[in-house]
């Protein structure tokens, strides 16, 4: 049976696994870092790999012969370690690549690079601001404590932020667009510190807010490598039997026999 390593810390990577294990042997690779990960399904390692040589390491040691990187669209560094880490093993790699959201008629967007950008563009009057972001990101907001922030993350946000008006939620998605209505309107917020994850997931928010008029601070997608993708799992799933059957992978049709 072919060996298959999944990156993944995404529904649709856990998904995907659970897809393909029933032809392949696949182990899900997780960062480790969710104090509670949801159950996966498959065999799962967790933790880094020493980035993108350690990650080459770890391929030729456990003989895995196709890499699928199907991380979130903002773990920018583990998609750069396995590109790069494909490069040097030779292990072909394929990623599922969750396509971003567009702005639609009524959405009231200001986009920007960086979190540190988001935190500019609420400017200096005191709001009432929605981060939903991941706990890493959040403390960049402690540059403009004026602000009062409703801060909802799956882990605890710890230390707690040096801003004097803060609310914490604890919440893991999927958010119906109902549900961040009320959420929006129960806090009062004007205005929603969003990354664009795409997917019906987290769109909630984005609709809830386009429903009642607030802007949202969309933090821009970073660079990703090229490397052959999908937007779905099921096209991906589809890829990967393409895969074998034109034996790209088949060590004969390697040796171009
Ligand atoms: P990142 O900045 O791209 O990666 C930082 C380091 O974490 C990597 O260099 C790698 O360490 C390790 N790592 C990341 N993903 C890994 C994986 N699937 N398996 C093994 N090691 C991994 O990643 P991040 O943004 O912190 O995200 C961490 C995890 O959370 C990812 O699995 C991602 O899919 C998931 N996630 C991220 C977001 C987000 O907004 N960033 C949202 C939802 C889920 P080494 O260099 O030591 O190998």
């Amino acid at each position: 049976m072919k060996k298959i390593l999944i990156l993944g810390g995404t529904t649709e990577a856990r998904q995907l696994a659970e897809k393909l294990v029933e032809d392949f042997r696949v182990t899900l690779s997780l960062a480790g870092r969710t104090e509670s990960p949801v159950a996966q399904g498959v065999p799962v390692r967790s933790g880094g790999f020493g980035g993108a040589d350690g990650l080459a390491a770890y391929l030729r040691e456990a003989g895995i012969d196709l890499l699928i990187d199907a991380t979130h669209p903002y773990a920018a560094q583990i998609s750069a370690n396995a590109a790069q880490a494909s490069r040097l093993t030779g292990v072909p790699i394929l990623a599922l690549r969750r396509p971003g959201w567009k702005p639609v008629d009524g959405d009231r967007w200001t986009q920007v690079d960086t979190t540190g950008d988001a935190v500019h563009a609420l400017g200096s009057t005191p709001r009432r601001a929605f981060l939903a972001l991941g706990r890493q990101e959040v403390a960049a907001f402690e540059a403009a404590p004026q602000h009062h922030y409703v801060i909802r993350s799956v882990d605890r946000v710890e230390p707690k932020l040096a801003v004097p008006d803060a609310t914490y939620l604890l919440a893991r998605g999927p958010f119906r667009e109902a549900d961040e209505r009320a959420l929006l309107e129960e806090h009062r917020i004007d205005v929603v510190v969003s990354k664009n994850s795409g997917g019906e997931a987290t769109y909630g928010k984005i609709a809830a807010a386009r429903a009642l008029g607030i802007e949202v601070v969309m933090v821009r997608r970073p660079f990703l490598p090229e490397v052959p993708s999908t937007e779905t799992v099921d096209e991906l799933a589809a890829l990967v039997d393409k895969f074998w059957v034109d034996h790209l992978l088949d060590p004969v049709a390697e040796r171009g026999v």
